[in-house]
């Protein structure tokens, strides 16, 4: 049952949300900025968190996430052009009617394994990438996908096409960034065969210092270049603090995902306050929300729960 203070709370972020939703020009005219200063709370959201019950009604979809309380997205299914079959501008313009700003996307090359025969072909998908996404005035482009790093040259190797993205990008005014799930976590050794996680990697005679490929990839990429998107949840299921690696890393982790096993602080092995408190003290700006298919109820009920839990806690600013 809600308490009576977090009704209220819920109940006048809906009456302005539906306002805004209400007067589709008026939110057109406000900025990002004005939208967080009156609502207190940035909050993003991943769109492949709704799965397939977006594309039921997209224009109908995107204005439920705003009245739900959040104001940027991040896109996913980004492919020639579109996002899940839908024109890029077309998809920007129904997000401004229901007062939403794209500041994000999620795509991945065409190649899992990166050889320098591909690295042109590679390099060819970021750069019509980068330019559509120019065009409807995304600011990041992100890979969520890990390419094959089997060993310490794959991954410098990987390092190499994530700089020459990171130039393609930057030549489009966009940022290219790296999101994270838990191999990254793993050690690899020169002339390696295998990634290995965890203590398994000390059982096959791998030195105490082999390298963590996620640690390579942020000494070898130029931090003019490429930029990084953890992914706490999967960072802790990969067996690290996502709050350690930011402290570790603080001008080069610059957007999170904020993910949980399933509706966020529902699973008790993630500490959101803490990663809140050191988000703020490295600056970090922006953060979207993520959710896995859900065993049962809608992807939009829990987009929303999300969205309670974080307007709820005292930690959010
Ligand atoms: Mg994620």
């Amino acid at each position: 049952m809600q308490n009576r203070r977090k009704f209220i709370k819920n109940a006048s972020l809906l009456s302005l949300g539906g306002a805004l939703a209400g007067k589709s020009d008026f939110a057109n005219a406000v900025t990002l900025s004005e939208y967080s200063a009156r609502e207190g709370k940035k909050i993003g959201l991943q769109i492949y968190s709704l799965g397939r019950e977006l594309y039921d009604d997209v224009p109908g979809g995107l204005k439920k996430i705003r009245e739900m309380g959040y104001s940027t997205l991040e896109l996913a299914g980004y492919r020639d052009g579109k996002i899940n079959n839908i024109e890029m501008v077309e998809f920007r313009k129904m997000a401004d009617d229901a007062g939403l700003k794209i500041i994000s996307s999620h795509l991945n090359p065409p190649a899992r394994e990166y050889t320098s025969s591909n690295k042109g072909e590679i390099a060819d998908f970021w750069k019509k990438a980068a330019d559509d996404h120019a065009k409807i005035g995304v600011r990041y482009i992100v890979q969520p996908g890990q390419p094959s790093t089997r060993s310490v040259e794959e991954v410098s190797l990987v390092c190499e096409v994530f700089n020459e993205a990171g130039r393609i990008a930057k030549e489009n005014g966009l940022i290219f960034g790296y999101h994270n799930h838990d191999m990254e976590f793993a050690r690899v050794i020169p002339e390696g065969k295998e990634m290995v996680f965890g203590r398994r990697a000390f059982g096959r005679n791998m030195p105490e210092d082999a390298e963590v490929i996620y640690d390579g990839f942020l000494r070898q990429t130029d931090p003019e270049l490429v930029i990084f998107q953890l992914d706490v949840y999967w960072a802790v299921m990969g067996q690290n603090d996502p709050v350690e690696y930011m402290q570790k890393y603080p001008g080069r982790i610059r957007l999170l995902h904020i993910k949980d096993k399933a509706v966020l602080g529902q699973s008790g092995m993630m500490n959101f306050e803490k990663i809140f408190t050191q988000a703020y003290k490295n600056g970090i700006q922006d953060y979207f929300v993520e959710l896995e298919r859900l065993p049962s109820g809608t992807q939009f009920e829990g987009v929303k729960e999300c969205a309670d839990y974080l307007l709820n806690a005292s930690f959010v600013k």
